[in-house]
């Protein structure tokens, strides 16, 4: 039998010259953190995106972490978390006891706006996380300057966002903390990374002691002490030499990633938008992309049937496309660690979780490979169109 090609919805490809750093990482040996490649990585990413302090951390969920333990949440300490995003902007929180508070979204930037967050917020809200959903900004200025007047500290989940901008300034730049991923689904990968921006300059010190161990190691560093002990809460947050050397070389590549990207993106774009007869979807709205990086492409169906006879179709084709959040207010966890007592209804959440698809969409995507996914996607919406 003949092995069917599969085209898949992800495809990491680890390629020889992202070894180029780890070399020589492994002749000096120094391949825990704190050494050559996260500081490189650090000053890399402040240059290249404008952040003043930043450390390369295992993940974007240990990012999270760090932030949730810099900001010192406690039990029952009320925090605002959109309910359509990953599961860890939820749970970290959850696991310090926080009261969460899950948000609708915005049907098109599937993710939270003022307004819904403005409905939510009350005297007690210590935090909100954002998060910038596929790539593309919420308006990030207005809530920024909503969370200083209120008093509410902003996380910016820019997970998927690397060198994403918002009004010509780059996503991570806004929030007290953000955090982005590495993540081999992500447009830049080193496995599994993540990143820790600081805007807040007072969080800044605390962030420091969380992200080097509970230790004020950074103060003896930089000579401000004799010698260094424990000192606050942290954990071991940092990504090792190792990993950091490989994301240096994918850093050093992330607009020629973000571009080939975005030249796929349009394409689908291009093919999607050319259905405007077809009443059966919404595609994305390409305004919102100006200034992304094109991290996602998805359309929105007009019915959940739809939406999951069109990822059959695919599949039996060998095309993986893939639905996205399940609502955290739905899963079990959200069930558990969340009891909520607010009124939302979460209809544009539930609506959307049930009618996205996310079609291929990584860096080793070609475009032979695209054009039978647009032949295929085609070929699906005409026969629908001749049933409607
Ligand atoms: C990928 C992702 C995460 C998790 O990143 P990890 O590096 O795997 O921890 C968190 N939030 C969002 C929005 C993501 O897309």
């Amino acid at each position: 039998m003949i092995k069917k090609k599969i085209i898949k919805f992800n495809k990491y490809i680890f390629e020889k010259k992202d070894l180029r750093f780890f070399d020589q990482c492994v002749k000096t040996s120094n391949i825990s953190s704190n050494h050559l490649y996260q500081e490189k990585c650090q000053k890399l990413v402040d240059k290249l995106f404008n952040f003043k302090n930043s450390y390369i951390t295992n993940s974007c969920t240990s990012a999270l972490e760090a932030a949730a333990l810099a900001l010192d949440i406690k039990v029952n300490d009320e925090v605002l978390i959109p309910s359509y995003t990953f599961v860890t902007c939820a749970s970290i929180f959850a696991n310090f006891g926080a009261n969460i508070k899950f948000l609708d979204c915005n049907p098109d930037t599937l993710t939270v706006d003022l307004s819904i967050i403005k409905k939510s917020v009350t005297k007690k809200t210590k935090a909100l996380i954002v998060m910038h959903y596929s790539g593309v900004a919420l308006e990030i200025d207005k809530i920024k300057a909503f969370c200083k007047k209120k008093n509410i500290f902003l996380i910016e989940d820019a997970a998927q966002c690397i060198g994403a901008k918002y009004k010509n300034k780059y996503l991570g730049s806004f929030g007290d903390m953000a955090t982005f991923s590495f993540h081999e689904t992500k447009n830049i990968s080193c496995g599994e990374g993540g990143l820790l921006v600081l805007n807040n300059k007072k969080l800044l010190k605390k962030a420091k002691i969380v992200c080097l161990k509970g230790t004020n190691r950074a103060a003896f560093e930089e000579n401000k002490t004799k010698y260094y002990t424990w000192v606050g809460k942290g954990f071991s947050a940092l990504a090792s030499d190792l990993t950091c050397s490989i994301l240096y070389s994918q850093l050093i590549q992330y607009k020629e990633k973000n571009n080939l990207r975005k030249k796929l993106w349009n394409n689908y774009y291009n093919f999607f938008s050319s259905y405007k007869k077809n009443n059966i979807f919404k595609y994305p709205n390409k305004k919102n992309f100006k200034e992304s990086n094109y991290h996602i492409f998805f359309i929105i169906y007009k019915s959940k049937k739809i939406r999951d006879e069109y990822i059959k179709f695919m599949k039996q084709k060998g095309i993986s496309c893939v639905f996205h959040y399940l609502p955290l207010h739905k899963s079990p966890g959200g069930s558990k660690f969340t009891p909520q007592k607010n009124e939302e209804k979460f209809i544009v959440t539930n609506n959307v979780s049930n009618r996205i698809v996310r079609l291929p969409l990584h860096n080793h995507l070609s475009f032979k490979e695209q054009s039978k996914i647009i032949n295929k996607s085609k070929y699906f919406l005409e026969s629908h169109n001749l049933k409607l």
